[in-house]
């Protein structure tokens, strides 16, 4: 049975305190609007991850524990960055790899990607691979090739266990600006992927979309084909992204 997943990023927001609010308030919604087609995540800063997996376990939540970012090296001389082994420790089981903020303000490179990609899936963790292209190259009608280009490169001498490689198709453009793309730019891009992906040895990856989507605008986005989304500024309220997990159960409870 295929399933959705919901993947909130809560970037550089919310210290320890306010994350273990948020991740609280959380679990009062899913309880309240269970959603057993979704798989539910969320990435708070690394800061604020020990506290937040301990609610969830307290809890017995079902919501999993991303982080934002890792450093493809297991442990050394790397000051400021977390290696794959420290996150496995504190039950982080999912990795965002090559968020487009980290591509263009921290030069995370095609290398860098594949290389984070390689360890996180070598650590037993599962990577959740960014791309997308930014408004110049959508301009100038070059995004088919430029994604295809970063899913090739992303997943270069990998192979993994069925699913535990997702794909995040995030346009920069609609990244946090409240322009979402269209449903059919959605489905294109998927398509664009989905073909990527089968010439890989990646098997079982789900596609999600991240760009401005919202509790509006989900349910419609879902109808491009995606598997899900990677959730930014509406996952900062623990009402939006219920509402966007709910649209996620409501698309897949029938069996999509
Ligand atoms: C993101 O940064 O991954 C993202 C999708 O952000 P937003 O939802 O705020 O556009």
């Amino acid at each position: 049975m295929s399933r959705a997943l919901v993947v909130g990023n809560w970037k550089m927001n919310l210290d320890h305190v306010e994350a273990v609010h948020l991740t609280q308030q959380l679990g009062v919604i899913l309880a309240s609007r269970p959603a057993p087609h979704v798989d539910v995540v969320v990435a708070p800063p690394f800061v604020d991850l020990r506290s937040v997996g301990s609610v969830l376990e307290a809890d017995r939540s079902a919501i999993e524990l991303a982080a934002q970012h890792a450093n493809p090296l297991p442990s050394g001389a790397h000051t400021g960055e977390v290696s794959v082994p420290m996150l496995a420790r504190l039950r982080v089981r999912w990795v965002i790899v090559g968020h487009s903020e980290r591509r263009a303000l921290y030069a995370m490179s095609d290398d860098v990607v594949a290389a984070t990609a390689r360890a996180v899936v070598a650590g037993g963790l599962r990577a959740i691979v960014c791309v997308g292209e930014d408004e110049a190259v959508r301009e100038a009608g070059r995004h088919r090739e430029h994604v295809r280009a970063q899913v090739l490169a992303a997943l270069e001498g990998l192979s993994a266990p069925e699913g535990d490689v997702v794909v995040a198709y995030e346009p920069v453009w609609a990244i946090g600006t409240g322009r979402s793309a269209g449903v059919e730019e959605v489905r294109e891009m998927a398509h664009v992927i989905a073909e990527a992906l089968a010439t890989t040895r990646v098997t079982g990856a789900r596609v999600l979309y991240g760009g401005s989507v919202n509790a509006d605008n989900a349910a419609d986005l879902l109808g491009g084909g995606v598997d899900g989304f990677l959730v930014g500024g509406a996952s900062l309220r623990a009402e939006s992204f219920g509402a966007i997990v709910s649209a996620g159960e409501s698309c897949y409870a029938g069996g999509r």
